[in-house]
């Protein structure tokens, strides 16, 4: 990095040389160095529940002085910066972070990269009442290595999609049902319809459910599925998470592909082909057949027997038109 930045330093200074020969207006000059000014802004989407992810940037001037930089975030006010550095921000909901500069009262945006904010709890149900806890738990852990896996994955232009949102994982215990949640006691005795019509009550997790009145999507998820000790897991362990927020992930980033999704499958049974894993299940919807590529994409079976089909080789030898659209939301 330091070797690049004095290469582009010594090009900035250049600039100004030429642009003092040339006898450049201030204001000439002044859309010449932002012109000229280069910046990167680095945000690693270590995890959802982050609660201070950590940024990085670098900018490179495009004159000697009087270039200033700035952070921008959400709703809040800009932080002035120096022209390199790192900096962990707290914000709770989805937000775009850039990297502005301004040089004699004109403004650039240099560079700028989603954050996707959210949690991942579980609850403890000891006291008779549904309590919202935090813990470092193998479930937990491995709720957040999915949800920062897939969330993780998604280019810049559909992370925006998520903007003022706040994605949740909530973590169902051993023993107790999907509708125990308080967010989902609502589906108690209800069923999910369709062509697989199951009870709420007795599914391993749904893909993210926009709860009414609020900012936040919530993924309910079952402990067991997410636990490399348990025997009960009914699924090779982290596919029902996977599976769910591909679910989260065409309903709330990617709903415009949902046409070209159902072509797509109907083409496939039409022409009598190979779906992925359990073929009566990946056919019977385009959301179920997106979420089984999205779980094929991330390399994760809906059972062992199948390990070999859930990977994008499989994808790319045998619906390579899938993976096109799975790629222009994923950059796995
Ligand atoms: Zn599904």
């Amino acid at each position: 990095m330091k070797k690049f930045q004095k290469a582009l330093t010594a090009s900035g200074v250049l600039v100004v040389a030429l642009s003092a020969a040339l006898n450049f207006s201030p204001a000439q000059a002044a859309g010449t160095c932002l012109e000229n000014t280069r910046g990167f802004l680095f945000v690693p989407q270590t995890t959802i529940s982050d609660s201070t992810p950590n940024i990085f940037w670098q900018t490179f001037p495009g004159c000697m002085s009087g270039v200033k930089y700035s952070i921008q975030y959400g709703q809040y006010a800009p932080i002035t910066v120096g022209s390199s550095g790192s900096r962990s921000l707290s914000f709770p909901e989805t937000a775009t972070v850039k990297l502005i500069a301004s040089h004699q009262g004109v403004k650039k945006e240099l560079a700028a990269s989603t954050i996707i904010r959210g949690d991942v709890y579980t609850y403890d149900f000891s006291d008779g009442l549904a309590k919202k806890i935090r813990d470092h738990r193998a479930p937990t852990l491995k709720a957040k290595e999915v949800s920062s896996n897939i969330f993780g994955s998604l280019t810049e232009t559909r992370k925006r999609k998520l903007i003022g949102k706040v994605m949740e994982v909530q973590i169902f215990p051993t023993g107790k049902k999907l509708t125990d949640l308080p967010d989902f006691e609502h589906l108690e005795d209800d069923t999910t319809g369709g062509t697989v019509d199951r009870d709420y009550a007795n599914l391993p997790g749904i893909g993210g459910i926009a709860i009414s009145g609020t900012n936040r999507i919530a993924t309910p998820i079952s402990e067991v599925e997410l636990d490399e000790q348990s025997d009960s897991a009914a699924y090779p362990i982290g596919y029902v998470l996977t599976h769910e927020l591909g679910h989260t992930v065409l309903d709330h980033v990617a709903s415009d592909l949902k046409p070209k999704i159902d072509e797509l499958r109907k083409n496939r049974i039409n022409a009598n082909l190979d779906f992925l894993g359990t073929d009566s299940y990946t056919r019977s919807t385009e959301h179920e057949y997106w979420a089984e590529g999205a779980a094929a994409l991330f390399a994760t079976p809906i059972a062992e027997q199948y390990r070999n089909e859930y990977t994008a080789k499989w994808l790319t030898d045998n619906d390579a038109k899938l993976l096109t659209q799975l790629k222009s939301v994923f950059f796995k």
